[in-house]
């Protein structure tokens, strides 16, 4: 289990992701076009990798605080489901959660989590993505060691870590809602299709 420090590119919006470990989390890799799209309306485009796909640890809410620069912390949604934060001070990605806040997952964004501060890779602190998804939207070739096509087997491994999750209430307290009103900290802003995801 460690203490991940969470921070974005110029350091402003700063937190840590706290008992995270391969088994305290669930990581993949998403190739899906709102996650392209996402990166794209952030002008990031080394969140992507060549083929278009982002690495994402996700974990519980309740694990997860920031410590400062929170003033910076802005949200956007291409879909009812999903809002994705961002730091809007250097425009890092940070998570993607559900709109509901109930919902017991952060879904933590390579860039925001500053696993190199103890000397340790991602592989070492987060274990390797578990699976691809979404490979279909693709905008290159997958490499050779890409993660695998998901299996039942790890579906059924995520659904049962959510599920602990939520019964050990960890979706609270979430940094992304807030606590009395149950609203997203940031009001989401819609990006349309023909504006902002071309
Ligand atoms: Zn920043
Ligand atoms: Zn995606």
């Amino acid at each position: 289990m460690a203490g991940i420090p969470l921070r974005c590119r110029c350091g402003r919006m700063r937190g840590v992701a706290r008992a995270v470990s391969p088994s305290g989390g669930f990581r993949f890799v998403c190739y899906c076009k709102d996650c392209q799209a996402f990166a794209r309306f952030l002008e990031q485009p080394d969140v992507l990798d060549a083929a278009g796909c982002t690495d994402i640890f996700q974990m519980p809410p309740g694990h997860v605080t920031f410590t400062a620069g929170l003033d910076a912390q802005r949200c956007v949604r291409l879909s009812r489901k999903v809002l994705r934060w961002y730091a809007n001070c250097c425009r890092t990605p940070i998570a993607n959660t559900a709109a509901d806040p109930r919902f017991p997952v952060a879904a933590l964004i390579h860039s925001i989590m500053d696993c190199a501060t103890d000397g340790r890779s991602r592989d070492a602190l987060l274990g390797p993505p578990l699976c691809r998804i979404y490979e279909h939207s693709a905008i290159g070739s997958l490499p050779s060691n890409a993660a695998p096509p998901p299996s039942l087997r790890v579906f059924a491994r995520r659904a049962t870590k959510v599920l602990g999750w939520w019964i050990r209430g960890l979706a609270r307290p979430n940094p992304f809602f807030d606590d009395r009103s149950k609203a997203p900290r940031s009001v989401p802003r819609v990006l349309t299709p023909r504006v902002d995801r071309r």
